[in-house]
C-alpha cells in the first residue's frame, strides 16, 4: 500500500509549492489541510479563532489532518499542526513524514516577495523574520521529533522532490 506522505515545516517552507508537485510526480493525490479546514467550515483562520479561541481552531485542525489522510496522498499541514502530540503521533503512525528545514531568513523572503503577503499578516504584528525565527526555535524539536526525515529546503523544488523521493526510496511514477 501507498502510504499518506504528510509535509510539516513553518509557513513558507514550500509545502504546497513543493507537495503539489511531488504528488504530480508520484500520480498521487494532494490535499492540503488548512485548505480542508476552510473549505469545511467556510471559514477562515481568524475567523473560526474570533469564535472558537485557538482551543477550537486546534481541534477543527485535527478534523482535518483525520479527513484528508488517505493512502497515495500528499499533505501539506498547516504550519502549527505539529504542536499537539496527538497530530505528531497519528502522523508517524499513518504514514511517512518530512520536515522541509529552510533558515527563517530564506523563508522570511520567501512570504514577504509573496504578492499577496499582506494577506497573510504575522501573528505578532512584528517584522516577519523576527518572528520567524522565534517560530522556528520554539517548533524545531517539534518539527524533528514528528519527521521521519529532514530534508533541506533552500533547494530548487525539483531537488528537494528528488531527496523526499530517495528518502523514502520511492521513484517517480
Ligand atoms: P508553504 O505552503 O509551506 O507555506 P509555499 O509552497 O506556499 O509554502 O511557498 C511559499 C513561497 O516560497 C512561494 O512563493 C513559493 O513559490 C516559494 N517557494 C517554495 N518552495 C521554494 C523553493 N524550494 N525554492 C524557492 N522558492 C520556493
Ligand atoms: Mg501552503
Amino acid at each position: 500500500m501507498s502510504l499518506p506522505i504528510y509535509l510539516i515545516g513553518a509557513r513558507g517552507c514550500g509545502k504546497t509549492t513543493v507537495g503539489e508537485a511531488l504528488s504530480r510526480a508520484l500520480g498521487y493525490a494532494f490535499r492540503d489541510t488548512d485548505h480542508h479546514l476552510q473549505l469545511s467550515t467556510q471559514r477562515s483562520v481568524a475567523q473560526i479563532v474570533a469564535q472558537e479561541g485557538w482551543e477550537g481552531f486546534r481541534a477543527r485542525e485535527t478534523e482535518s489532518l483525520k479527513a484528508v489522510t488517505a493512502p497515495a496522498t500528499v499533505i501539506a499541514t498547516g504550519g502549527g499542526m505539529v504542536l499537539a502530540e496527538h497530530n505528531r503521533r497519528f502522523m508517524r503512525e499513518q504514514g511517512r513524514v518530512i520536515w522541509l528545514s529552510a533558515p527563517s531568513h530564506i523563508l522570511a523572503q520567501r512570504l514577504e516577495s509573496q504578492p499577496e503577503a499582506a494577506q497573510r499578516p504575522t501573528l505578532t504584528g512584528r517584522p516577519i523574520a523576527e518572528e520567524m525565527g522565534d517560530i522556528l526555535r520554539e517548533r524545531a524539536h517539534l518539527y524533528r521529533d514528528a519527521a521521519h526525515h529532514e530534508v533541506n529546503a533552500m533547494q530548487a523544488p525539483d531537488r528537494v522532490i528528488d531527496d523526499i523521493l530517495q528518502s523514502l526510496s520511492l521513484a517517480r511514477a
